[in-house]
């Protein structure tokens, strides 16, 4: 019955993602947007390579993982091909081999940071493409730059040679109410729209990533065009 099992799982991947493609596409309607340009992230932490297989093949061109050692073992086993993104919290130490196995470093938070990407990109003849991460509700617990700070972060940044700022990330609070969620994501638009328009220097605010299992429609409503999605693609996970 294992096999059975098995194939349930495979099989639910692929009705989740079609549901969830389905709702993203109902909510960029709402909002005035074209579909085709909201990015589906999926979110691979604790999925196992014959899971992210699937979901590649159900449509999934980009993957998120948080850790760097797990996304490392889990590539070399994957066979489809997709671009992958990093959106955990990135240590010092693991940029190198963050640098080699990502194509975008979302949760770029800090100067240094972003220095050290800059220094192993620059030995790998690379530009890296990352997004700064805001902590829109200004949580102790969670990593990103505040609100008031990011602008001056982001003019930093794009004085770095081989690194690339296409926009910007956030986790907002988790309220069980999307509603109440509502304001972090617009605060979030209205700054990715300001710092568009100031086109700064090697900046290209492109990508608004932002929006997860439980607040992707609102999140997309309010600007989103990148939603990270892991629970509502691979069900729960058991870690
Ligand atoms: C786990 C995670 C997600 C996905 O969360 P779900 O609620 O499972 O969709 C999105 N973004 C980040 C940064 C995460 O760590």
């Amino acid at each position: 019955m294992e096999f059975q099992r098995g194939f349930d799982e495979l099989f639910l991947i692929e009705e989740n993602i079609k549901r969830i493609s389905y709702k993203i596409h109902e909510s960029a309607i709402k909002a005035n947007k074209d579909p085709r340009q909201i990015i589906l992230v999926a979110v691979t932490k604790t999925v196992t390579p014959e899971k992210i297989d699937k979901a590649i093949e159900c449509g999934i061109k980009v993957v998120g993982e948080n850790r760097v050692q797990e996304a490392k073992e889990k590539k070399e086993k994957v066979k489809n091909e997709a671009q992958w993104h990093m959106i955990g919290h990135l240590q010092r130490n693991k940029v190198k081999y963050a640098v080699e196995l990502f194509s975008m470093i979302q949760s770029v938070d800090d100067f240094e940071l972003a220095k050290e990407i800059d220094k192993r990109a620059k030995e790998k003849n690379k530009i890296m493409d990352v997004l700064i991460q805001v902590n829109i509700g200004n949580e102790i617990t969670k990593s990103g730059i505040t609100y008031d700070k990011a602008e001056e972060l982001i003019k930093n940044v794009a004085s770095l040679e081989n690194v690339k700022v296409k926009g910007l990330m956030a986790i907002p609070p988790f309220c069980e109410n999307t509603e109440k969620v509502r304001p972090y994501f617009q605060k979030m638009y209205e700054l990715f729209l300001r710092i568009k328009e100031k086109k700064l220097h090697n900046t290209q605010m492109e990508y608004l990533s932002m929006g997860m299992t439980h607040d992707f429609d609102v999140a997309i409503e309010e600007g989103a065009n990148m939603v990270r999605i892991g629970t509502g693609i691979f069900g729960e996970r058991k870690r």
